[in-house]
């Protein structure tokens, strides 16, 4: 059985588990879009590899007059001349053809944005969003928010994601585990927690939505393995428990909520205006309490990316890949 590891030799990794319950749902998020699973949610909410992403977006910033902030808000991003992007995906195909199809586009992506053949700011006609919830497990789940309150709670923000006009929108839960090292196991160990912690969870997560809610929803089960964190080497995928639809109010032309949409997607290029333009892709902002303004979720001057800070984040996989001058 896993154990809670007291004697930690590695430096760097931060458990969904070690984190007080006020950063943990940040943390999470963060370890998620580390990830591959992000592309895939992405993919549900209706956005492809070339698209950005905004953690923690505050609605002010969105619509004036809303209030709170949506924990994964994403949009697509536009090309000058898609002609260009094409045969820059053309290129890459020939010169890697091995490569995963998402990389190709992304690197192709990096070489028509670097020679200045990206919109920028984005002007996005496609916007998605998503609230994250954290809970653990060590036995038992712990910090579900499962309780009628907390349930119409999630509820009423799954509402809010409806009415600020977004395209698609989902729930993703997700649940950490102890850190499972050698002796218990590794990343079987691990994995074998994650099961666990889903079947834990299952019933909760049945209660989450409304039986008729167009809201996706996704749950994340991840078993921790000593010598990284979730968002580096957790065991354990995203699962799609239903499928994003379409926004039914801006089908219906409710008014209020396309006059929201129209605030929304006019507000997008102002929130990017002071940015340099991105070189990987999906690219991934932070709207950072303390900066006090939107941000690179690498960028060095932030505090949070203070390698010995608990806040610290790194661009895993295809990022860090595509981000340097080495590929492409
Ligand atoms: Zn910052």
């Amino acid at each position: 059985m896993a154990r809670l590891c007291q004697d930690r030799n590695w430096k760097s990794a931060v458990y969904l588990i070690e984190i007080d319950s006020q950063k943990r749902e940040s943390e999470a998020t963060r370890h998620l879009l580390q990830l591959f699973h992000k592309e895939e949610l992405l993919g549900a909410l209706g956005l492809g590899p070339l698209a950005w992403i905004v953690i923690e977006a505050q609605k002010s910033r969105l619509i004036p007059g809303i209030v709170g902030d949506v924990d994964i808000l994403a949009g697509n991003l536009d090309f000058q001349n898609w002609s260009q992007m094409e045969a820059a995906v053309e290129e890459m195909k020939s010169r890697e053809p091995d490569w995963p199809p998402q990389l190709q586009i992304q690197l192709a992506g990096k070489m028509v944005a670097e020679s200045g053949g990206l919109v920028w700011p984005p002007k996005s006609s496609h916007v998605a969003g998503a609230e994250v919830k954290c809970a653990y497990f060590t036995d038992q789940i712990k910090s579900a928010k499962s309780s009628k309150d907390k349930v119409a709670g999630i509820r009423s923000q799954i509402d809010w994601l409806e009415n600020m006009g977004l395209d698609r929108f989902a729930l993703v839960d997700i649940v950490g585990t102890r850190i499972s090292d050698e002796q218990s196991g590794g990343w079987l160990g691990a994995a074998g927690e994650a099961q666990r912690a889903r079947e834990a969870m299952d019933k909760i997560l049945g209660a989450r939505l409304g039986a008729k809610s167009p809201a996706g929803q996704f749950v994340w089960s991840v078993g921790a393995v000593a010598g990284g964190d979730e968002g580096m080497r957790g065991a354990g995928g995203l699962q799609m428990l239903r499928a994003p639809q379409p926004n039914p109010k801006l089908a219906s032309g409710n008014t209020e909520v396309l006059e929201h949409r129209t605030a929304l997607l006019a507000s997008i290029p102002t929130l990017f205006a002071d940015l340099p333009v991105p070189r990987y892709f999906p690219v991934t902002f932070l709207d950072c309490r303390t900066c006090r303004k939107i941000h690179y979720l690498e960028d060095a001057a932030c505090p949070l990316n203070d390698s010995a800070s608990p806040g610290n984040v790194g661009q895993g996989g295809m990022a860090t890949l595509a981000s340097t001058g080495e590929v492409g």
